[in-house]
């Protein structure tokens, strides 16, 4: 159903006014965990203002020690959904389990699968099955492949907006926090009609690295873009090293405005 031999033009993938897949190019930008009502609406504010149309910021959140920050939950749904609606913007926020589909629905307009979660075959058909447009990331170690698949099982439960992001991949390279495989652009956009996005920020694990792989996605033809922005990066709970502050976001946006047209 994910592929090209099915389907011959491209998926646009609709969220209210929000199109992803079509010719402009969508960013949702945002912090990695709604911390507090101020951070949130503050973000919201500063995001929208340089051109974001989707709010990012996690409620629940996949970290790899349990004594971790693990999210604010239904009061950070909350909160996000507030900052979006006050804002003009949409929400895309991480939905981690099969119990959770139907409260985290509530609040968001597009669903997120995490890279952890990516074969987590329940979770995949709950969210298909939930009508919501989902936002599915590509596995730390998946194979393009294997990520399709994944899409297949939203597409399969009668779901076929679905938009696959690329936040980088596991390889023997320590210097960033995962490894960004520029290839998925091109490949996905041959196999599949599916809207594509980046994660340069936990693609690469350090916000000096974002704007240059940032540019390079957009170049290479992604349909849009997932950015970390915080108000005070240092001080952000979670994924602060990776954080544009709200200045360099915006200066980032401005960047991508000639080679977006370009493409
Ligand atoms: C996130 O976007 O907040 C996140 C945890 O990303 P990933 O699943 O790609 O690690
Ligand atoms: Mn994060």
């Amino acid at each position: 159903l994910v592929g090209r031999e099915l389907k011959k033009q491209d998926t646009v993938v609709e969220v209210g006014d929000v199109q992803i897949g079509g010719k402009k190019l969508v960013v949702m930008a945002g912090p990695c965990a709604v911390e507090s009502e101020e951070q949130i609406y503050e973000v919201a504010r500063r995001v929208k203002e340089a051109g974001a149309t989707v709010l990012r910021g996690g409620a629940y959140k996949p970290r790899t020690s349990p004594y971790s920050f693990q999210g604010m939950e239904e009061e950070g749904l909350k909160l996000l959904h507030q900052a979006a609606r006050m804002t003009g913007l949409k929400v895309v926020t991480e939905v981690m389990d099969t119990r959770d589909v139907e409260l985290v629905s509530r609040y968001a307009d597009i669903l997120q699968i995490g890279a952890r979660n990516m074969q987590n075959f329940r979770l995949l058909k709950e969210c298909g099955l939930s009508g919501k447009p989902v936002l599915l990331k590509r596995g730390l170690s998946a194979t393009i492949e294997e990520w399709l698949m994944a899409a297949e099982y939203i597409a399969d439960a009668g779901n076929q907006n679905i938009i696959l992001c690329e936040r980088g991949i596991r390889t023997f390279e320590t210097a960033t926090r995962n490894t960004m495989d520029i290839n998925a652009i091109p490949v996905v956009k041959e196999l599949s009609h599916l809207p594509i996005i980046a994660d340069p920020s936990h693609g690469t694990g350090n916000w000096k690295w974002v704007d240059a792989v940032a540019r390079a996605f957009v170049a290479a033809g992604a349909d849009g873009l997932m950015i970390e922005v915080h108000p005070d990066p240092a001080n952000a709970v979670s994924d602060g090293a990776q954080s544009l502050q709200p200045e360099k976001f915006a200066r980032l946006m401005e960047a991508l405005k000639p080679i977006a047209q370009a493409v």
